[in-house]
């Protein structure tokens, strides 16, 4: 039976109802990476546990990816079908800043600072069928 499947195991929590990003946190100096890290970029430390990074942050900067990325960009779409999307930085509450996919995709609905929700969606299905899930953001309150 097809299954929806994280597209990478420790991303975010799947499934979930409440989805939350996941990263690590250094039990040394407080350090937050995306994605969780073995080892602290800060301090050196090895003692790093897995944190929620929680689904909620605010747009840090962006911009719209305007052409098919070449690969390992392995979606469903070809240069015929791609259509453009917005990528940026969201800045979670801890203060870590996550590069990810945005679902605006024009200048006009972006602006630095405002509110974003995460969101898991079907980013392609693999051979047996699964569809594999993403993250993404986009701007908290729009409608769905
Ligand atoms: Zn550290």
């Amino acid at each position: 039976m097809a299954e929806q499947l994280p597209i990478k195991e420790g991303l975010f929590t799947w499934p979930a109802e409440k989805p939350q990003l996941l990263g690590s946190r250094c039990r040394n100096c407080g350090e937050y990476a995306f994605p969780a890290q073995p080892d602290c970029r800060s301090c050196s430390g090895q003692d790093t546990e897995i944190v929620e990074l929680g689904d909620r942050g605010t747009l840090w900067t962006w911009t719209i990816q305007s052409f098919m990325p070449k690969t390992p960009y392995a979606s469903d779409e070809s240069p015929e079908t791609f259509r453009p999307y917005g990528v940026g930085y969201v800045e979670m509450p801890g203060g870590l800043r996550v590069e990810t996919r945005l679902h605006e995709n024009t200048p006009e609905e972006l602006r630095i600072g405002m509110p974003m929700q995460l969101v898991i969606e079907p980013f392609r299905t693999d051979a047996s069928g699964n569809q594999l899930m993403t993250f993404s953001f986009k701007a908290a309150g729009e409608a769905h």
